[in-house]
């Protein structure tokens, strides 16, 4: 029989497994609920601005690229990447700034400046970040973890990276001072990790953002979807949008394809979801009762922070503000443990601006700047919020804060406004307690003890995306659809 694959959701784990797929000889149909490819990297467009919903920090280039090659293409022909410099601007509620880039002289002196001693350390820190990145991502990002041995076979060196330490344990190690312990640690939120709490193995983002620099696609990193999907098209791939699956049709133990909420088949020989994995066994497999067993586990287990996101445009420029900033507020491990353990909404946020226009000016109308503005937040298990209600007035505390520190005149100078609560990433995106980013990247929920990319129990299901090893993030997604699409492939040739 020739294989048929359908990839249920768009994300760029579900894009690039689907790439893969195709470009390896399956035909294969994506389909996506929503209106438009790219799941959490959506995109609005308002008044003349156009806003990316979620990832703007694009790393490891070098991932992207092998799709492209896949289909004996270059990328640089589809897209273009502009470098980003300084990676972040790291401002707090005292007034201390950092700017935090790829070029460590340029850091060791901003170091040397506050604290001499901790030049010492930061240079160990480096070469910690090197050690892990080599076995964390260059050699098991992309590896599927299916059996217990293959945890046994990497847990010496896990031992040996001190992966049981936090990633703020490590830092700590290596810093002193303690606005450096954060500009250092505060990497693994990026992936929905608690640096109090995310193993060290996270650490080696640093390594990543170093050695392949930190870039935004021209046009936004809805341009960079785009040339994925027409990637995807060009090698004969079918793009359903609007498509969402009810179901995942289980027969004599294994998948025979997806039926939609209207009622529409599509078969396929091979199933691989990209939806979030608790919605996957819960939903879709809800009529399976190995699918309710999973959910039931998977629910329980650890889920990382939500989010809280701001797009607005502004009808002015604001010069000297950096594409990437992070604000620290007053408090740090504990507003972080008030987001992860508590499950309190703070009076106090620390919050990551988004102005792409500082990159690429066309993303807004002329003489006008896009910009949005996020802030970890409980996902709903933890904090069962009535975000409809509260949304609008988070929104104004958050916006006047900015006004305040950074964007003066913002109210007055507000074009056009819309907001995305963790209530938006349970509905929309049908993610468990509206978390952002899915299970919590902890130890005991790494690598083998992810989502596995094969179900153990039903044949020709599959899994790719931010629930399964090594986790979210572009870099990570991408890396688990080089995983699944390896299973597939060698499942296929046996
Ligand atoms: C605000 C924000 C900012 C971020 N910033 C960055 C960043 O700067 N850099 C970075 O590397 N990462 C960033 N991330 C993380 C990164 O975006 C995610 O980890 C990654 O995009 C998740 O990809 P995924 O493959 O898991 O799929 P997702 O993007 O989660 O997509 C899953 C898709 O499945 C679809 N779906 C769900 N259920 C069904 C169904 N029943 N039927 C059909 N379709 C369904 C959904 O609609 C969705 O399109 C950010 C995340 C957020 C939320």
């Amino acid at each position: 029989m020739t294989d048929h694959a359908v990839v249920i959701g768009s994300g760029f784990g579900g894009l690039a497994c689907a790439i893969r797929l195709q470009a390896a000889g399956i035909a294969t149909t994506l389909v996506e609920r929503r209106d438009q490819p790219g799941g959490r990297a959506y995109v609005y467009r308002d008044a003349g601005f156009t806003f990316d919903a979620g990832p703007t920090v694009i790393t490891a280039p070098e991932c992207i690229d092998e799709l492209f090659s896949l289909a004996g293409r270059a990328r640089q022909d589809a897209i273009e990447l502009l470098p980003v410099d300084p990676f972040y601007r790291l401002l707090w509620d005292d007034g201390f700034r950092f700017d935090y880039g790829g070029n460590p002289e340029v850091t060791r002196e901003q170091i040397r400046a506050i604290a001499p001693d901790d030049v010492a350390g930061y240079d160990r820190f480096l070469r910690y970040t090197d050690r892990v990145f080599e076995a964390g991502y260059a050699r098991l990002a992309h590896v599927p973890f299916l059996h217990f041995t293959d945890m046994i076979r990497v847990a010496p060196e896990l031992v040996r990276l001190e992966a049981y330490r936090t990633v703020y344990g490590v830092v700590r190690k290596h810093f002193r001072e303690p606005h450096l312990r954060q500009a250092f640690s505060f990497h693994s939120l990026l992936v929905g990790g608690n640096p109090f709490a995310a193993s060290s193995i996270y650490t080696l983002i640093h390594c990543l953002e170093r050695r392949f620099g930190v870039f935004y696609p021209r046009g936004g990193t809805g341009a960079l979807v785009t040339a994925l999907v027409d990637l995807f098209r060009t090698l004969g791939g079918t793009v359903r949008l609007g498509f969402e699956v009810a179901r995942i049709e289980v027969d004599g133990g294994r998948v025979h394809g997806v039926i939609s909420a209207t009622g529409e088949r599509v078969a396929g020989s091979i199933v691989v979801s990209n939806a979030d994995v608790v919605h996957s066994y819960g939903q879709l497999l809800g009529h399976h009762p190995h699918g309710r067993n999973q959910a039931g586990r998977l629910g329980r287990r650890r889920h990382s922070m939500s989010l809280f996101v701001a797009y607005f445009g502004l009808g002015r420029k604001y010069p000297g503000v950096a594409h990437h900033t992070v604000l620290f507020g007053p408090r740090y491990r504990e507003l972080l443990g008030d987001i992860f353990d508590r499950g309190v909404l703070a009076d106090d946020f620390s919050l990551y601006l988004h102005a792409p226009t500082v990159t690429d000016p066309s993303l807004a109308p002329s003489g006008c700047d896009a910009f949005y503005v996020l802030s970890p937040v409980p996902h709903l298990g933890r904090a069962p919020l009535d975000w409809t209600a509260i949304g609008p007035r988070y929104a104004d505390r958050i916006l006047d804060y900015l006004e305040r520190k950074l964007l003066p005149g913002l109210r007055h100078h507000l074009v056009t406004l819309r907001t995305f609560t963790p209530r938006d990433f349970a509905t929309e995106l049908n993610a468990h307690w509206g978390s952002a980013f899915s299970l919590e990247p902890i130890l005991t929920q790494s690598a083998y003890f992810r989502v596995h990319n094969r179900d153990p129990q039903i044949g020709g299901l599959y899994f790719v995306g931010a629930g399964t090893h090594p986790g979210a993030g572009l870099p990570g997604v991408i890396n688990s659809a080089k995983a699944t699409a390896s299973v597939i492939l060698a499942a296929r040739a046996r």
